[in-house]
């Protein structure tokens, strides 16, 4: 449905976004996941065609945003990231205003904003003045405008940016819902949420794609992590769990001392589980003579994946030579700590998130 290609947006000489490519398919929640300045809501304005790439193309269901523009904004409903609304107006008549705007007239705009007003629980709010309503109810006007019109995508910036924890709740059960008949890609910069509501996420880091994957298949890992003193390097480790039938890829995830930390990968098409996997890794390390200081699935939460996303990308910055100003990380996602320094192998998070991406297509829906 939406195809986002090698897009680079540049204000002046800062870089925004450098090479960003990314698809949707038609029904998927995708997380836009980001520190402040990532560049989230640049993204956004460009695939809304708010903003022109300097480079790239993004298109929706195959009209290009940039030359049918007109075309592709009826297709998206959008709350940006501050709605402009229109504070001394009724929540109907900012609506009727919007809906005009949409071209909607008569019977057609007032079944339109009846809908919406059902649609986020705001029928009974109808004649209230907006600078009277809660935050969180304001964010609700902002998200019936942007579905007036039936769109089959709604992009949403920082949906729920600055409301309290219950209307953060209720935003991200509407969201939910109107998941039913739009696809969503939302920005946030709170773990929590893409994991509340988001099948996918897609993770930018100052401005570069760091990672594309479904989150089931981000988080948990699905393999097994072994802690264990006696391998001298990766090398050495890989040869002596060769040995395990169901073991995959095996990666250095870190180095304390003499201990490695190595996360081993179930092998694809086995019927082995995690825990098979890590009991057998455990008599393979003891066979190599090793000490198992621990072992088990390996269960890693999205904060975990950020921060391997954040060490990989400042380890893969380190290395290349100097280019254009990039803009400089603001802050990490909530509930992510800034990045450790650490012996885990940078270049293996991405990588791994791009292949498990393409490995996995289960959504949300189908999982539960
Ligand atoms: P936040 O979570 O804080 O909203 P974001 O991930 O949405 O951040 P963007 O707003 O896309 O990030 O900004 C990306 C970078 O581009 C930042 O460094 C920002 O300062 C810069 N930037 C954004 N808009 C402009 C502009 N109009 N002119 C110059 N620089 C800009």
């Amino acid at each position: 449905m939406i195809s986002v290609q090698n897009v680079e947006k540049r204000y002046g000489e800062a870089r925004a976004v450098s090479d960003v490519s990314f698809s949707v398919q038609r029904g998927e929640i995708v997380g836009l996941l980001g520190h402040n300045g990532a560049g989230k809501t640049t993204v956004m304005k460009v695939m809304t065609g708010f903003l022109e790439p300097t480079s790239g193309a993004v298109s929706i269901d195959g009209l290009d945003v940039v030359r049918d523009r007109v075309a592709v904004q009826r297709k998206i409903g959008y709350l940006p990231e501050n709605a402009p609304l229109y504070p001394e107006l009724q929540v109907q008549e900012y609506l009727r205003f919007m809906a005009d705007l949409r071209g909607l007239r008569g019977a057609e705009r007032a079944r339109a904003i009846d809908e919406a007003l059902e649609a986020t629980g705001l029928t009974a709010r109808r004649a209230q003045v907006i600078q009277t309503l809660s935050k969180g109810y304001r964010q609700r006007v902002g998200l019936a405008q942007a579905i007036l019109h039936r769109p089959d995508l709604l992009i949403l910036d920082e949906p729920t940016n600055g409301l309290d924890p219950v209307q953060i709740l209720e935003i991200r059960d509407l969201i939910k819902r109107l998941a039913a008949r739009a696809t969503i890609i939302l920005s946030t910069h709170i773990l929590s949420e893409i994991e509340a509501v988001c099948d996918r996420v897609v993770v930018l880091i100052q401005g570069e794609l760091a990672a594309d994957a479904p989150l089931s298949s981000l988080v948990g890992g699905g393999g097994a992590l072994l802690r264990a003193q006696g391998p001298t390097d990766l090398a050495a480790a890989r040869r002596a769990l060769s040995s395990v039938p169901s073991a995959g890829e095996v990666t250095l995830a870190g180095r304390e001392g003499e201990a490695l930390s190595l996360r081993v990968a179930l092998k694809e098409g086995g019927a082995a589980r995690a825990a098979d996997l890590a009991a057998d890794l455990a008599a393979a390390a003891v066979r190599a003579g090793w000490r198992v200081l621990s072992v088990g699935p390996d269960a890693r939460s999205l904060e975990d994946v950020f921060r391997e996303l954040m060490r990989a990308h400042a380890s893969r910055a380190a290395a290349a030579p100097a280019a254009a100003p990039a803009a400089a990380p603001a802050a990490a996602p909530a509930a992510a700590p800034a990045a450790a320094p650490s012996a885990a192998t940078p270049e293996r998070a991405p990588e791994r998130a791009k292949r498990v991406g393409q490995r996995s297509g289960q959504s949300r829906k189908e999982r539960s």
